[in-house]
């Protein structure tokens, strides 16, 4: 790749931006998987993020925005152009008021979880476990057990391609199944509101561990994945699916149908996305062929 065209990023002292060139992505996933992408750069504040958005629209470059990239399957060939990822000032988290908590993106969801236990505050039980970011969490709108980011985002502040500093409150962040207001744009959120309820902070712990003990039991967290590959389809489970089809251990490759859980697709070593590919088709073609059902992947494919 030619550095050159990234230049400008050594302009950056690193405090507003650390950059890493040819920086492989299977560092960043928790599928272990993916090429390199151009530059990998960990945006420290918002003023170093909208310069940046700037150069990378004039200039052509395409960017991409991760979050902990637990949620992502990125191409053997890599990423051509700038992945984002937010650190520093992103990562804090604040009490706004008695029940409010400002989230900066880049923070992760287990330390949004863990504040809100520190200050009695319950609603976010159900994330704890889930390994992501608070901003890859909103755009995402996780789940799990019952609960949504959608029970307890009440708005969002973002920068929109143009650089400029919006927010969405409310109904406006159109939550759906694992899809929000954020879906399908290139906009990056930088920090999410949480309403919570005061709680003893006992029962909080206790519902958390529970949770994190049934996450245990039912999920493959020995092996990297990137949690449930498929989207819940209407009227069933993709698991249930995928194991009365008798699917479950199958492979392609380094990549596994998990023999714990048949929702996820699990890399036992060495794995490549090409691999995890074929079996994600493999599994959608006798999914549709046994049961008449369409799978949809929730995992998001990223990479040339
Ligand atoms: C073991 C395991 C268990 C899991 N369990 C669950 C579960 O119970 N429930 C569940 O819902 N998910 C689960 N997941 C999937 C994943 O953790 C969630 O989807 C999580 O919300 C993704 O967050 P992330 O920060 O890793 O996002 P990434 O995977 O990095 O990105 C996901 C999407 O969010 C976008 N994004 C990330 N940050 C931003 C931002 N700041 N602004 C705009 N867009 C952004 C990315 O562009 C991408 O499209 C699990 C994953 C694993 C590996």
């Amino acid at each position: 790749m030619n550095n050159f065209i990234y230049d400008f990023l050594n302009d950056f002292d690193e405090k507003s931006i650390v950059t890493y060139f040819d920086e492989p992505m299977r560092r960043h996933t928790s599928f272990k998987i993916g090429g390199n992408a151009d530059a990998y750069c960990v945006v420290q504040n918002s003023a170093a993020l909208i310069k940046l958005l700037k150069i990378c629209r004039k200039r052509e470059i395409p960017y991409y925005i991760i979050g902990k990239g637990s949620n992502l399957l990125v191409s053997d060939n890599g990423i051509r152009g700038t992945v984002i990822r937010l650190g520093g000032e992103f990562k804090s988290i604040s009490l706004v008021d008695d029940c409010l908590i400002r989230c900066g993106a880049g923070a992760s969801l287990a330390s949004l979880c863990s504040f809100a236990l520190d200050h009695s505050l319950g609603g976010l039980e159900f994330a704890w476990g889930i390994p992501g970011s608070v901003g890859g969490a909103a755009f995402m709108n996780a789940g799990a057990y019952g609960g949504e980011i959608k029970d307890v985002a009440v708005s969002a502040m973002y920068i929109d391609e143009n650089g400029n500093r919006k927010r969405y409150e409310g109904s406006g962040l159109d939550f759906g199944y694992r899809r929000s207001a954020f879906s399908g744009k290139n906009q990056i959120i930088t920090d999410v509101f949480f309403k919570l309820e005061h709680k003893a902070q006992r029962s909080i712990r206790e519902e958390m561990d529970e949770l994190m003990r049934r996450r245990k039991s039912k999920q493959p967290l020995d092996y990297p994945s990137a949690g449930s590959t498929f989207k819940r389809p209407e009227g069933y489970y993709a698991a249930a699916l995928i194991e009365e089809c008798g699917l479950k251990g199958e492979s392609v490759g380094g990549a596994q149908v998990s023999e714990k859980h048949a929702g996820f697709i699990i890399n036992k070593g060495g794995a490549t996305c090409s691999d995890v590919k074929d079996l994600i088709e493999n599994v959608k073609e006798q999914v549709y062929n046994q049961k008449g059902v369409r799978l949809q992947c929730e995992v998001k494919f990223i990479g040339t």
